[in-house]
């Protein structure tokens, strides 16, 4: 309530000015700036805004409202005890360029008009409700928590993982930690050819001391140290017409020091005539595919290619059926793929079985066929089929106050790029919203409800100060390794950290 009122007080008052990104605490927000009181009444309520989630669909969507409306205070609230949601528990540690963004996200979280809370699982620690009773407009921007199944007998059997949790674990998500796969094996299988299925050939191929100055977790490079993996195949059930990874990606891979592509040109025949009439991106993606599998590669290419001790290889038209037990029934040892044909054109093309049927050995099987949301909170609507919350521009159907971006608004696609366009529109939408008088003017309390109900409920949130401690210390141990970081991987540590 004290919040409330020195909100009212401010605005009245409208002292001097203080910059946005002022890198002061997350919990204190201080007095708006000059142009703020020439922009809006002081009879209205400063908008008080949650978003739920910190990946780049929460990061951009506050970003969009803090910029837009300078008045609006955007509370951030995630489940993890650190903040950025994919951007470091799903980029691979290879790239550690595309993290850059994280700079632009933590000169948001430093505003004034905006706090972080970790260590809240909304759905659990507190209903979407309450947010709603608190706030003026909340945005759920969880992602997309799950993993999608193939639904295939074996699936189950140890030696098979989902994409999600590979990833988690090489990239340090604290409930990924006990995974520990079985890298004793020749060859591992990978179901699905999107660019997370080659993140993951790519982390298993790279030779690990290329992966030593990274922020790759200590203990999966020292499993992939000790790694057998010599061939990895990356499995898709239609042709290389429908490949769902991008070029730098397949580029990068091709490049990839100490391996050798295996394509089958016979899965080529007919598409040179067809390039011309591709998309510009699909044309470009086709030539580089159709160049690695047809064309002979120069004298020092082909040396380098015969030296390589590990191999990766793209398998078309196929369909996983069934994950084959080892003899004793208690692991994977192959899987069973249906030979598929495809039907229709183009993107639009379907797989459809043949009959025939390819067995392929091996000892683990990662299965990427994509991520998906989860319903966090029963009053929310949520269409289980396509994993989404039904939402027209962002607006959650039939629900006023309530609006998702990112991966829970459109499905689990996208760039970085894409979930940022995607997130401003929700912004503006909202925006869009407020200005039409389309939610409640009644002053809200924002976070001093929600505070005092999770403090109710034993639960402790992480400010984004606490982060900066924890994100100092992780720099520290990486340090005397020559990484970026060495992440913290266990919750109870970060608390003790924090001197919880
Ligand atoms: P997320 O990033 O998943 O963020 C959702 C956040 O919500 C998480 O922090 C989560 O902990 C939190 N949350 C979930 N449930 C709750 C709850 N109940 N309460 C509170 N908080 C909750 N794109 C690129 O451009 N370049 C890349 O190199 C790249 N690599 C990728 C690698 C992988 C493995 C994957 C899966 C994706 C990659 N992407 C990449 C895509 C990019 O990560 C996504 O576009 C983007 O992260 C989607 O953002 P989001 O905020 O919707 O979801
Ligand atoms: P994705 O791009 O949608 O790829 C999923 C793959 O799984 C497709 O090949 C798809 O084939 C296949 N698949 C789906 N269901 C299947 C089934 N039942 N059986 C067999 N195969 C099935 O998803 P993703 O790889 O998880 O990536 C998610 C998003 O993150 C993408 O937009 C991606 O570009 C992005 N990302 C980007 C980067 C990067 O920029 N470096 C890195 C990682 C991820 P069909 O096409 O036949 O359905």
């Amino acid at each position: 309530m004290a919040l409330r009122c020195w909100r009212w007080w401010h605005w009245s008052a409208c002292p001097g000015t203080r910059p946005l990104s002022a890198g002061s605490s997350s919990r204190s927000r201080a007095p708006l700036g000059l142009g703020v009181c020439q922009q809006f009444s002081t009879q209205e309520p400063s908008p008080q805004i949650c978003v739920v989630g910190s990946g780049p669909a929460g990061f951009y969507t506050a970003q969009h409202l803090l910029k837009h409306h300078t008045q609006a205070y955007v509370d951030i609230y995630e489940k993890q005890l650190v903040p950025f949601g994919l951007i470091r528990f799903g980029v691979a540690p290879d790239h550690p360029e595309v993290k850059n963004v994280i700079s632009t996200f933590t000169q948001t979280a430093r505003s004034d008009r905006c706090a972080f809370h970790g260590n809240v699982v909304v759905g659990r620690d507190v209903t979407v409700l309450e947010l709603q009773k608190a706030y003026h407009a909340v945005v759920l921007s969880y992602g997309a928590e799950d993993h999608r199944a193939l639904e295939i007998p074996g699936e189950e059997l140890p030696g098979v993982f989902s994409a999600r949790a590979f990833v988690g674990w090489y990239n340090g998500l604290p409930e990924n930690q006990e995974l520990a796969p079985d890298l004793s094996c020749d060859t591992a299988v990978i179901l699905g050819q999107g660019n997370v299925a080659l993140d993951m050939a790519r982390i298993l191929l790279t030779p690990p001391e290329h992966l030593e100055k990274t922020d790759i977790t200590e203990a999966s490079l020292r499993a992939l140290r000790q790694s057998r993996v010599k061939t990895v195949w990356i499995v898709g059930r239609r042709g290389p017409l429908q490949a769902a990874f991008t070029i730098k990606e397949l580029r990068e891979m091709i490049q990839l020091p100490g391996t050798r592509p295996i394509l089958d040109p016979a899965d080529f025949l007919g598409l040179q005539d067809r390039i011309k009439d591709l998309p510009r991106p699909r044309k470009r993606l086709t030539e580089l595919l159709l160049r690695t599998a047809v064309e002979k590669p120069g004298v020092e290419e082909a040396a380098r290619q015969a030296l390589a001790p590990h191999s990766w290889g793209l398998r078309f038209f196929r369909s996983p059926q069934q994950v084959l037990p080892s003899p004793d029934g208690r692991q994977a040892a192959g899987i069973r793929l249906a030979v598929t044909r495809l039907e229709g054109f183009g993107e639009a093309a379907k797989a459809v079985p043949t009959g025939d049927t390819e067995d392929l050995a091996c000892g683990l099987v990662l299965s990427s066929v994509g991520y998906k949301s989860r319903l966090i909170d029963p009053t929310v609507p949520f269409d289980p089929k396509l994993g989404v919350i039904p939402n027209v521009e962002g607006r959650v159907v039939d629900m006023p106050g309530l609006y998702c971006s990112g991966w829970v608004k459109r499905g689990p696609t996208g760039v970085i790029a894409t979930t940022m366009t995607d997130s401003f529109l929700t912004g503006q939408t909202l925006l869009q919203d407020l200005k039409a008088g389309l939610l409640s003017s009644d002053p809200k309390p924002g976070y001093t409800a929600i505070e005092a109900l999770l403090s109710s409920r034993g639960v402790w949130p992480v400010s984004f100060s606490d982060w900066e401690k924890l994100d100092a210390e992780e720099v520290s141990r990486g340090q005397c390794a020559g990484k970026p970081r060495e992440k913290l991987l266990d919750p109870q540590e970060m608390l003790r950290l924090l001197g919880r």
